[in-house]
């Protein structure tokens, strides 16, 4: 029975741990918070912080193999830790080290050819003072790490905009690496979930559109609306960058389509849609926990069967229209899980409820999400927006 860590202790990470389980292997969790929901879920766990090296390191001892839940963790630490312990950590930490900053990220899609909006890097406020003069209102400023959900963004529409970043700035210095990039006039948005094993064995999940609201997902549908071809060129685009990146493990890449052309900019044209990466992420994505409904095989059975080094194959999509929506703390603030959970009676065409078990509830704060069924086509959505409104009544 092999025993899989996890760096993380979130509903990621319990969703993956349910899928090993199911193959027979033992799961631990590594997170600082002791109130971690996933503690709960395993007969032993790791309460330490992300700099505490002896605990990972007995951490990494107990462990056939590591994979993490969230990018924030020290690639020069985990790349000592697989030397000393010899416990291997997938995807490997080259892989993190590229896709936990924005900086990386981009200059590598950029050396590599992929699309890619316009961006400049900045090391510290002065160059991105400088930098800000190559861009027209409106742009988007992020820190280079660190960012998730939208926190460390500033979209900037005009100059007043920029003084209130400066403030920002100066008001916490926690970050002095930036990206400039240009702001999209986005059509939809995608994403696309890739696996690839040690054999070399690939496969990709279908389409989903996204739409975020506030830069937080809002929802994700599938099939995607998209025609045939662009989803065929997002296929394409992902694979070529998990096979560069040499992943093993997931890698979800997110896309913007915009229906305009713009001289420019580096984007990939495919029947009168233009396509660039957004960004990556080396593992489960929010997007694809409609895998556990609508695929045959869902993202976390793929990520498990990585891990334990089994086959993998080519998951199909289950006949039909779903929609996945995420339910924030704004949901549950001036509620509680049982008046969610109850209101299910009263719709059938929802699928399935997730309550994350987190004990803490923040606005915007991710604590589940619920999926819409309809053997119609958007009829799923109208279904979800239902429940939505029902779970937000006051
Ligand atoms: P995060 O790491 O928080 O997911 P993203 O860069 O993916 O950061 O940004 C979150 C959301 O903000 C995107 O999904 C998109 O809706 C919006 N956004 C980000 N960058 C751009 C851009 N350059 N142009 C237009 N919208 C953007
Ligand atoms: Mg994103």
């Amino acid at each position: 029975m092999k025993t899989i860590g996890i760096l993380g202790g979130g509903q990621i990470g319990g969703m993956l741990s349910t899928a090993l389980y199911n193959l027979g292997a033992k799961v631990i969790f590594y997170d600082p918070d002791p109130l971690s929901p996933s503690f709960f879920r395993t007969y032993n766990h790791f309460e330490g912080t992300w700099n505490d090296y002896e605990k990972l390191k007995v951490f990494f001892s107990s462990c056939d193999t590591v994979t993490y839940e969230f990018e924030n963790v020290s690639t020069t630490l985990l790349d000592k830790l697989v030397q000393e312990t010899g416990t291997q950590i997938y995807p490997s930490p080259k892989v993190l080290s590229t896709t936990q900053n924005r900086i990386f990220e981009k200059s590598f899609l950029k050396e590599n050819n992929f699309p890619v909006c316009k961006f400049i890097a900045a090391q510290n406020i002065d160059e991105l003072k400088h930098a800000a003069l190559e861009f027209s209102f409106p742009y988007i400023i992020k820190t280079a790490t660190g960012g998730y959900d939208g926190k460390g963004q500033w979209h900037i529409t005009n100059s007043q905009d920029f003084k209130l970043f400066i403030n920002d700035y100066n008001n916490n210095h926690s970050c002095n690496n930036f990206i400039i990039e240009e702001k999209i006039n986005i059509a939809y948005e995608a994403s696309c979930i890739i696996g690839r094993n040690l054999n070399n064995e690939i496969i990709s999940f279908p389409i989903f559109d996204n739409v975020h609201k506030n830069q937080i997902l809002y929802q994700t549908t599938v099939p995607s609306v998209l025609p045939t071809s662009v989803q065929n060129k997002l296929k394409e685009i992902s694979i070529e960058a998990a096979k560069k990146l040499e992943i093993i493990g997931l890698l979800t890449t997110e896309f913007f389509i915009t229906k305009q052309k713009n001289e420019h900019t580096c984007h990939e044209e495919c029947d009168g849609y233009y396509i660039y990466v957004n960004e990556f992420a080396p593992r489960p994505h929010n997007s694809g926990h409609i895998t556990l409904n609508s695929c045959t095989i869902s993202q976390f059975d793929i990520l498990a069967r990585i891990l334990l080094n089994l086959p993998i194959h080519e998951p199909k999509l289950i006949p039909g229209y779903y929609c996945l929506g995420n339910i924030l703390g704004n949901n549950l603030i001036s509620k509680n899980n049982t008046h969610i959970l109850n209101n299910w009676t009263n719709h059938q065409n929802i699928i399935d409820i997730m309550i994350y078990g987190k004990k803490i509830i923040k606005e915007n704060r991710k604590m589940g999400h619920f999926i819409a069924y309809s053997n119609t086509k958007n009829e799923q959505v109208e279904h979800a927006e239902k429940f939505r409104e029902c779970i937000n009544e006051k």
